[in-house]
């Protein structure tokens, strides 16, 4: 079965807002942050919302397995310079994790981190630190690593290095793949089945825990990170939808993360979300090639 959903916001109503989002975009799954993405401030689970997201999920086929937790950027493992500052990230994940457990979220997508001064070698021994620090504790919630576009001094921006860290961390963690990161790492998705093969052969495709589907604003292996619309990008709708029918890969959620849009493509002034018609168009597997007009209309 597909399932496919978008980053939704969690608001005052917290995943009861997530899910009523998730249902106006006509998808079976989400991926929301516990609070603002840049910062860590973070209110307590409200259980009574948690109650009532729960039924409405029930009522529309929205299994709790399938949602997604991202944690904020912020978070940073690999640097520990700053023994304060690592401390905290590591302390802030642990505090993600038992939200989840507390929700029933059962995976967390975590970017592995960047080295800043330090070598490679060096940073990914920090991240395999720092998270056999986090798995002392056990956690129901599963962390998954997100595989990097390797902007700036990102870790994880290479098959080698997220088998690095799948292979050194004790607990059990999974890998979270992402198209544009993929295609700004060097990773062509237009020949994805050799590199799922690779995958498959060095870490085992059971770990791949989630999948973010975004087309990109630049070429192949320019390191950027800039995310663009389904079938609006360099990688192009054929390719997006040849990862998302992968028979492969049925089943692992789909998440979207392409960016809001404003009057016209130019716009500074990014408003309205994509999603429900993106979903749609990847629904009926036929790019709308209109979709600013499109969503334009809807929101006015
Ligand atoms: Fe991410
Ligand atoms: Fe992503
Ligand atoms: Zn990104």
């Amino acid at each position: 079965m597909l399932i496919l959903g978008s980053h939704v916001s969690f608001g005052k109503d917290q995943i009861l807002g997530s899910t009523k989002e998730a249902l106006s975009y006509g998808a079976n799954t989400f991926m929301f942050y516990t609070g603002a993405p840049q910062n860590t401030i973070r209110k307590e689970i409200n259980l009574d919302l948690l109650t009532e997201a729960k039924q409405l999920m029930k009522e529309n086929n929205i299994e709790i397995e399938n949602i997604v937790c991202h944690a904020p950027y912020i978070i940073n493992l690999a640097n520990k310079k700053d023994p304060t500052k690592w401390d905290f990230s590591i302390n802030f994940l642990k505090q993600e994790l038992k939200r989840c457990d507390q929700l029933g979220i059962k995976s967390i997508v975590l970017h592995p981190g960047s080295a800043v001064s330090y070598t490679k070698e060096e940073a990914l021994e920090n991240i395999v630190e720092a998270l056999n620090l986090v798995l002392e504790k056990e956690y129901n919630c599963k962390i998954l690593l997100e595989t990097m576009a390797g902007k700036g001094s990102e870790c994880g921006s290479s098959l080698e290095e997220i088998e690095y860290l799948l292979k050194n961390v004790k607990g059990s963690i999974g890998v979270c793949l992402d198209t544009c990161h993929l295609n700004d790492s060097g990773i062509s998705i237009a020949n994805f089945d050799d590199y799922l093969e690779e995958f498959e052969q060095r870490i085992g495709l059971n770990k791949i825990g989630c999948i973010h589907i975004n087309d990109s604003k630049n070429e192949l292996s320019s390191h950027k990170d800039r995310h663009a619309n389904i079938g609006y990008g360099t990688i192009g709708f054929e390719n997006l939808l040849h990862v998302i029918y992968h028979q492969k890969l049925e089943n692992i959620p789909k998440i979207l993360e392409t960016p809001y849009v404003g009057e016209n493509w130019e716009s500074k002034e990014k408003k309205y979300a994509p999603y429900r018609f993106e979903i749609e168009m990847i629904k009926q597997k036929e790019w709308d090639q209109l979709l600013i007009e499109h969503i334009n209309d809807y929101y006015k």
